[in-house]
């Protein structure tokens, strides 16, 4: 017999083992339950059991799950209308991931160089601490040797600059160059908003370069920060932007946006996918953009964010012997922490005693990511929670 668990044993997984979800609440086996400010890593943006999300995908399962891209989509057709009619973005690929949205937009903005008779421009200048997901092309676009060790030899054309150093990417510049790949908040990196003059300053660069700004929105993007992308709030026009987690509300969707002009080598037979953008997908799609489009959701966004923020750093000066700062943008903040590496620790001690449920990033930082549908009551209980936690809490280092 193998030692070897059933399901490959990727993960460093927890205790807490959820069975259901209410809203903003996860309950696990054996009833317990937990505020989840979490929300699957910025997934679940209408929280649990969203009774309109539920019923789209419920109805379009028991009318048509599944065919295949050989046919033609009016689900897809409508929900790539409705995602173009409310962005930058002239068409939209649809996928089941995240990963697989930033594939695709590095597939685009290469294309777009070889249409223009570049080839030799291939290179996208990416960001330390960066994150764009697990598949090769995307360990490659990261250079964080945790995810990229042992994996190698990993995919050529990329290259790497300090997050938020203009000088420094503009100085990677040359002939190879296709464009820059960024997050405009990073997430796995620890919540690390881009400062505006360097999102205007890559967006300055590609229009004298005749380069693409490709922007992974797959964690702040789909109404996280308060707007429905966060590029919004620099007042940047991207050329192509990856979209995912949120914008399926819990289903595996994702998106590659682009303008007409960026997936001009997009043409037949350039891309593809089995399961992207089948009509289930796509009615859980359409259900999280009726909510998320309805007047005054996004207001909501912003209130409950300013709110909860407002919340921590009050709750910071009575804990300072722990918490250090709040960072961050709407409702996808960053708690930083005093003593060195202790934030997954935090997040356990949180999880395993007082029911909260958050996710520790780098830099030491602990991530706060509720469902976007949070009322002032769940922010009330978050922040009790954590005086609480703070409260009893002994550091001890992450191993
Ligand atoms: N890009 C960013 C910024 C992410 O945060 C993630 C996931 O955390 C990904 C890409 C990858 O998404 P997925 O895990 O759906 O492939």
């Amino acid at each position: 017999m193998s030692s070897m668990p059933a399901l490959m044993p990727v993960y460093p997984r927890c205790d807490v083992r959820p069975v259901r979800g209410e809203g903003c609440y996860l309950i696990g086996e054996n009833g317990e339950r937990y505020l989840d400010f979490a929300s699957g890593i910025a997934v679940n943006c209408l929280g649990h059991g969203h009774p309109h999300l539920t019923r789209a995908i419920q109805d379009q399962a028991a009318t048509l799950m599944h065919v295949s891209n050989l046919y033609g989509s009016p689900q897809g057709e409508r929900f790539a209308q409705r995602l173009v009619d409310a962005s930058f973005a002239d068409t939209a690929f649809l996928t089941n991931s995240g990963a697989e949205a930033v594939e695709c937009a590095i597939k685009t903005a290469r294309r777009y160089h070889y249409a223009n008779g570049n080839p030799q421009r291939h290179v996208l200048i990416t960001f330390n601490m960066a994150f764009h997901g697990r598949t090769l092309g995307t360990i490659s676009a990261t250079n964080q040797a945790k995810m990229r060790d042992g994996f190698e030899p990993l995919l050529p054309g990329f290259a790497y600059a300090e997050f938020n150093d203009l000088e420094g990417a503009l100085a990677l510049i040359d002939e190879h160059t296709a464009g820059f790949l960024v997050e405009p908040v990073q997430g796995e990196g620890g919540i690390r908003p881009a400062t505006p003059e360097f999102l205007q300053g890559l967006r300055k660069a590609c229009d004298e370069h005749g380069l693409m700004l490709v922007l992974d929105e797959v964690q702040c993007g789909y109404g996280r920060t308060g707007t429905l992308y966060a590029h919004e709030q620099y007042g940047v026009t991207p050329d192509i932007v990856a979209s995912a987690k949120g914008i399926g509300g819990g289903f595996p969707l994702g998106a590659c946006l682009a303008t007409a002009e960026a997936a001009k080598g997009m043409v037949f037979g350039t891309h593809g996918s089995t399961y992207g953008g089948n009509p289930l997908a796509c009615a859980a799609g359409e259900a999280v953009l009726d909510v998320m489009l309805e007047p005054g959701f996004l207001d909501h966004v912003k209130a409950m964010g300013d709110r909860l923020r407002q919340g921590l750093e009050q709750m910071i000066p009575n804990h300072d012997h722990i918490f250090d700062s709040v960072r961050g943008m709407g409702l996808m903040l960053g708690l930083k922490l005093k003593d060195p590496a202790v934030s997954r620790d935090f997040v356990a001690h949180c999880r395993d005693h007082h029911g909260l449920l958050m996710v520790a990033a780098g830099e030491n930082v602990v991530r706060i990511l509720p469902p976007l549908v949070i009322e002032e009551s769940h922010i009330a209980e978050a922040i009790e929670k954590l005086s609480d936690a703070a409260r009893v809490y002994v550091p001890v280092a992450d191993e």
